[in-house]
C-alpha cells in the first residue's frame, strides 16, 4: 500500500495497532472461534474515515454477513480501543480507494490506542452469572463462583477446573463482572498464564538487577484484591512461573485478597507442579465442571438462540445436541453454523432439513435412531460382554464398569428419566443409577481408560 505517502505510514501503524487490539478482544466476544477466524480474520484495516475504521471485506458475501450479523460487536470492539473512532465500515477491496482519498490522518504523538487502565482488565460482558445455564455438570462450581463473587476474600482460593470449552472462562468473566459491578471499589486483575508469564519476563528484564520482578509488575499484582489467573496447567514445566505464582500467592492470601484459578485439570494432574504450589491450588474451594448431560446442552442451545435471536426448531435443538456433548464451544459452533447458513439462505426459521443440510458432514438421515436398547448393545459389543452380564446381578468389575458406563452414556445422550434408565438396566433402583452416573462422571476427569472408553463407545453411536 505504498501509494498513501508517508504520513500514511503513521496511519497505518496506528489502525494495525487498533486492529490488533480490537481483535483481541472479538476473539473472546465472537460468539464461536469458527466465526471469528472465518469472518474476523478476513478483515484488512485500511484507514479511518470521518471517525470511522474503514476495513476491507474479502467478498460481497463476507461483506453483508458481516453487517448483517457482526456489526454492532465489531463496531463496541473498535470503540474501546480508540477514544476517537465511533464505529466501522466495511467495504469491498474495489470501493477503497474512494475511502482511501478522504481518510483522516492520526499524528504520531497522539495517543494511539487507549489501553485498559492497568487495573482494569476487559470482561466480556457476554460472559455473567444469567446467561450461564446451570446443570448437574457445574452446579458446585457455579455456586463457588458466585459465593466468592459475593464475598471476595473469604474463601480463597477459588479453583475451577475441568475440560476444554466447559465455561471456566466464562465463570471467571462471570466473577469479574458481578465484582465490578456490585464492589466497584476493588482492583481486580484477570491474566491468562502464557500472558503472566510474558509479563514476568518483560518484568525481570526490565529490573534493575535482571533478577527481581520490577516495579510496574509489582504495583500490577501485588496490589490487586482480587487475582485471576486462567489456565493455570500452562504452569507445566515453567519452574520460574511457578516461584513467581508462589510469591504472589502467599503474599496475596495472606492479606486476606481473593484469589480464583482455572485449569483443564485437576492440580495433581499438572506435570511437575511443585508440591507447595499444588498444595496452596488445593487449600480452599476445589470445583470441577464436567461435560454437561444432554438436558443441559439442550438448554445452553437455547439460551443462546434467545441472546441471538436465533429461530430454531426443538428437534434442531436436539439433534445439535446429541452431535456434541464434550465441549460447549463446539456445541455453539454447530448452532452458529446452522443459523448463518439459514440467514444467507434467507430462511427464518431452521427445521431439521435446513440443518442437515447445514451441517453437511453430520449426515442425519443415514443413520440409525439411538435408543436405549442400542446403547446397551453398542456396550456390550465394545467390552466384549453379554446383555445378560449387563443386566444381572453381577457385581465384578469386568460387569460393573460397562455397567456404569452404559448407564452415563445414556444419560448422556437421551433425554429419560433415571427411572427407566434403571429398569431398562435389569430393574435397578433410582440410587444405583444416580450413583453410576456420577461415578463416571467423576472418573472421566481423572482416569484416561475409562475417558477413552466412554468416548469410543459415544463415537460409535454416533457414526463419527
Ligand atoms: P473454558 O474456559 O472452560 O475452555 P469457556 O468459558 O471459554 O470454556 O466456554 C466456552 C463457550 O461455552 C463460551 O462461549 C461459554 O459462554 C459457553 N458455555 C460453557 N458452559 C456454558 C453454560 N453452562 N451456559 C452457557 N454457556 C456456556
Ligand atoms: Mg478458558
Amino acid at each position: 500500500m505504498h501509494f498513501f505517502g508517508e504520513s500514511a505510514i503513521v496511519l497505518m501503524i496506528n489502525i494495525d495497532n487498533i486492529w490488533n487490539l480490537a481483535k483481541s478482544k472479538l476473539s473472546i466476544t465472537m460468539p464461536s472461534v469458527g466465526a471469528f477466524d472465518v469472518w474476523i480474520q478476513s478483515l484488512e484495516p485500511v484507514c479511518i474515515t470521518d471517525g470511522k475504521l474503514v476495513l476491507a471485506a474479502p467478498t460481497k458475501m463476507a461483506k453483508d454477513l458481516i453487517n448483517r450479523n457482526y456489526k454492532e460487536i465489531i463496531d463496541q470492539a473498535v470503540s474501546e480501543t480508540q477514544l476517537t473512532i465511533r464505529g466501522t465500515v466495511i467495504v469491498l477491496e474495489s470501493e477503497i480507494e474512494s475511502y482511501v482519498s478522504n481518510s483522516e490522518v492520526i499524528l504520531d504523538d497522539q495517543p494511539v490506542v487507549k489501553m485498559p487502565k492497568e487495573d482494569a482488565p476487559i470482561f466480556t460482558s457476554k460472559y455473567t452469572f444469567e446467561n450461564f445455564v446451570v446443570g448437574d455438570s457445574n452446579r458446585f462450581a457455579v455456586a463457588a463462583a458466585h459465593a466468592v463473587a459475593e464475598n471476595p476474600g473469604k474463601k480463597n482460593p477459588l479453583f475451577l477446573w475441568g475440560g476444554v470449552g466447559l465455561g471456566k472462562t466464562h465463570l471467571m468473566h462471570a466473577i469479574g463482572n458481578y465484582i465490578r459491578t456490585y464492589s466497584p471499589n476493588l482492583r481486580i486483575q484477570y491474566v491468562t498464564t502464557a500472558e503472566f508469564t510474558n509479563e514476568l519476563v518483560d518484568s525481570i528484564q526490565k529490573s534493575k538487577n535482571n533478577r527481581d520482578v520490577n516495579g510496574a509488575f509489582r504495583e500490577k499484582y501485588y496490589n490487586c484484591d482480587v487475582l485471576m489467573i486462567d489456565d493455570v496447567q500452562f504452569l507445566a514445566n515453567r519452574s520460574g512461573t511457578q516461584e513467581a505464582v508462589f510469591n504472589l500467592f502467599n503474599s496475596l492470601y495472606i492479606n486476606g485478597k481473593q484469589i480464583i484459578l482455572s485449569s483443564d485439570r485437576h492440580p495433581k494432574e499438572i506435570e511437575t507442579l511443585t508440591e507447595r504450589l499444588e498444595s496452596r491450588f488445593l487449600s480452599g474451594i476445589t470445583a470441577d465442571i464436567r461435560e454437561p448431560n444432554i438436558e443441559t446442552r439442550i438448554a445452553i442451545l437455547r439460551s443462546k438462540c434467545q441472546e441471538e435471536n436465533y429461530n430454531v426448531e426443538d428437534e434442531v435443538l436436539h439433534y445439535i445436541a446429541s452431535l456434541c456433548s464434550s465441549n460447549v464451544r463446539e456445541l455453539e459452533g454447530l448452532l452458529s453454523k446452522v443459523a448463518l447458513y439459514a440467514d444467507l439462505m434467507g430462511i427464518r426459521i431452521v427445521d431439521m432439513e435446513l440443518a442437515s443440510e447445514a451441517l453437511g458432514d453430520y449426515t442425519y438421515k443415514d443413520k440409525e435412531i439411538i435408543d436405549i436398547d442400542r446403547i446397551i448393545d453398542t456396550t456390550c459389543e465394545y467390552f466384549k460382554i453379554s446383555r445378560k452380564d449387563i443386566e444381572g446381578p453381577k457385581r465384578n468389575r469386568e460387569f460393573a464398569y460397562p455397567r456404569m458406563i452404559c448407564v452415563y452414556i445414556i444419560n448422556n445422550l437421551l433425554s429419560i428419566p433415571l427411572k427407566v434408565i434403571g429398569e431398562a438396566l435389569g430393574g435397578r433402583d433410582y440410587t444405583t443409577i444416580i450413583h453410576s452416573r456420577d461415578k463416571i462422571s467423576q472418573l472421566m476427569q481423572k482416569n484416561e481408560s475409562i475417558k477413552k472408553s466412554v468416548n469410543d463407545i459415544k463415537n460409535i453411536l454416533l457414526g463419527k
